[in-house]
């Protein structure tokens, strides 16, 4: 399976790793072009505003919202899922979405750098054992909509992975531990 992988900014070379070592064929896509023939696309963290500037910029807004349409399996981890959310609370004025999830999501809820953390999640989509997950800058998912299933939580409730249809978010980095399952639940996707 060819999955791409958006490589405008940010953590795209540790999604890249971790597809090889399932084995998919990982594809950097930088340019419209570069989304042919791909099975599904994963949105890495970075910055939100930067990746949305630079998507703009190079023309792949439309493209990666029809990619969306087409049915293929779409996964934004940190500020992939700011840039794939309908809407941020608390984005810049000309801030560029794809606003593909029905979610509400606060940018830099957790507060700055310093505040990232890190915390064992129970995702029933995985099974055993939790999942050990890496919280930097993390979104917060403040609204679902109906349609929008929620894989994991912390403890006060605060979704962390949700999945409408093919699309898929999490706020945090499973693309910087060992675990692979998250990546082989987006292959099954
Ligand atoms: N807070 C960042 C943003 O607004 C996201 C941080 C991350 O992707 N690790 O884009």
């Amino acid at each position: 399976m060819k999955i791409g992988v958006l490589a405008l900014q940010g953590a795209f070379i540790e999604h890249k790793k971790m597809l090889a070592r399932i084995g998919a064929e990982p594809v950097e896509v930088r340019l419209p072009a570069h989304l042919e023939g791909l099975d599904g696309l994963i949105i890495p963290g970075g910055e939100s505003t930067t990746i949305g500037k630079v998507a703009e910029r190079w023309g792949l807004i439309e493209p990666l919202r029809g990619l969306a349409r087409s049915g293929r399996p779409l996964w934004g981890t940190c500020a992939g899922m700011i840039f794939m959310a309908q809407t941020v609370l608390d984005g810049l004025p000309d801030q560029q979405m794809l606003g593909l999830m029905d979610v509400a999501i606060r940018r830099n809820a957790f507060g700055r750098q310093v505040d990232s953390f890190e915390a064992d999640l129970a995702i029933p989509a995985l099974g055993e054992p939790v999942f050990h997950a890496i919280f930097i800058r993390a979104p917060q998912v403040e609204r679902v909509g109906a349609g929008v299933e929620v894989l994991a939580q912390l403890d006060d409730g605060t979704p962390v992975a949700v999945r409408q249809g093919n699309l898929l978010a999490t706020a945090f980095h499973p693309e910087l531990t060992e675990d692979e399952r998250f990546h082989r639940y987006f292959m099954r996707m």
